[in-house]
């Protein structure tokens, strides 16, 4: 085939980085364990934080949406494909996000796309964390705005650039509220005070914050009123964007914002108005799994007991795991290779814990990825930590 050669080139030159990807296929999966090569492993690598994808009640939830409503929704919906489970589920996450209203996408990286390009176009601006996620950058680049890149969690750099920032017709700050592939969390008080003070509308991307942070997993600012950082009746996440596939157990992405916001975005958000609908099965699905969140709150105990044994006993077997808040713990171990052979040791070990490259990650920062999950054992927890201390051990 003429003009193709750069396809193997660029896959040799990935190669020669330790950098070309691999799918891994896996015969069986759910948060708590992989079955790879007919060998079970337990997993440590999912964001299925509550364990809910494989609850009975969910799948029982997606399977009956099916029989009611079929396999698909068969339109985008603004044409036909507007169903009341859609709309159900929305009702739902406003109220579970105490906002006024909701709107759902088809992933959650569909939701970042269009909900910045509407947002933000020529002559705006938007100020983004360095760290924020792929899905973040793409939409800034997409929306054609001015994009300032400030240094991770850092606000007196955020701050600077706000001020000396010319001025524009609309100014959009987005953050993750918990950083994918380190688990530290947003300081929101401190953004939203920034957002006040310069006229900006706050986004804040809750992919890894839902049905995680505070008591009732509503996310990251019920987390921040929890420890008395936040006025219970501030107004500050203007933009509460969301995925309903981690926590949640399904599939496809959310934003929790205002009623005119909600109507603007129907409008104006290109990935939501030439997107099929969201599956019934899906929206059934998380629909279930937010009525689970409420009833089972065990589940966001037990990820979190999970989180607090690793966390120490990874920090008693000489880690540095300090930065990390959440239940994503991420071991760097800076070369790709290194990375590579401690993610390939585990699994002889019985632990599947894939490692994470760039570009997921910066340059020289490549880590292993753990993610914990309330399904996990007391003694699963312990076997990964005693499995990675010995194999540090090995390395010094
Ligand atoms: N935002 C963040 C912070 C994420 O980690 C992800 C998923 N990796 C997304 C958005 C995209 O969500 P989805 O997988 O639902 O497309």
């Amino acid at each position: 085939m003429p003009g193709t050669d750069f396809i193997l080139d660029e896959l040799e030159r990935l190669e020669g980085l330790n950098q070309r990807r691999f799918l891994k296929s896996l015969d069986q999966a759910n948060a708590r364990e992989v079955s790879y090569r007919g060998k079970r492993l337990v997993n440590f690598s999912s964001n299925d934080y509550l364990g809910l994808a494989s609850h009975p009640r969910v799948k029982a939830a997606a399977q009956a949406a099916i029989e009611e409503f079929h396999a698909s929704a068969g339109s985008s919906r603004l044409i036909c494909g507007n169903l009341g489970i859609h709309e159900r589920l929305e009702s739902r996450l406003a109220c579970f996000k105490q906002k006024e209203a909701a709107l759902v996408f088809s992933s959650g990286y569909a939701a970042n796309l269009g909900i910045i390009t509407a947002l933000a176009g020529e002559g705006d601006q938007i100020f983004s964390d360095a760290l924020n996620h792929a899905s973040i950058i793409d939409g800034c680049r997409l929306s054609r705005a001015q994009v300032f890149v400030y240094r991770h969690k850092d606000l007196s750099h955020l701050e600077r650039l706000l001020r000396e920032a010319p001025a524009a017709r609309r100014r959009l700050l987005v953050s993750d509220a918990v950083f994918s592939m380190d688990g530290d969390v947003a300081d929101l008080p401190g953004l939203a005070a920034l957002a006040a003070m310069h006229d900006c509308l706050l986004m804040l991307d809750e992919a890894h914050a839902t049905g995680v942070l505070g008591s009732t997993g509503s996310g990251i600012v019920e987390y921040f009123v929890e420890r008395g950082s936040l006025a219970p009746d501030k107004r500050c996440v203007d933009v509460a964007m969301g995925t309903l596939s981690k926590a949640l157990g399904s599939f496809g992405g959310f934003v929790a914002c205002s009623a005119s916001l909600r109507e603007f975005l129907n409008n104006k958000a290109r990935s939501f108005i030439f997107a099929t609908a969201l599956p019934p099965s899906a929206a059934a699905a998380a629909l279930e799994s937010l009525q689970l969140i409420n009833e089972e709150p065990f589940r966001r105990e037990s990820l979190w007991k999970n989180f607090g044994a690793l966390k120490g006993r990874l920090s008693e077997g000489g880690f540095d795991v300090t930065a990390s808040e959440t239940p994503i713990l991420p071991l760097t171990f800076g070369a790709e290779v290194a990375a590579l052979g401690m993610s390939d040791r585990l699994a002889d070990r019985g632990y599947f814990v894939p490692a994470i490259r760039p570009p997921s990650v910066p340059k020289g920062t490549s880590r292993l990825r753990i993610t914990l999950c309330a399904n996990h054992s007391g003694d699963e927890v312990e076997g990964l930590a005693k499995e990675l201390s010995e194999l540090a051990q090995d390395r010094r």
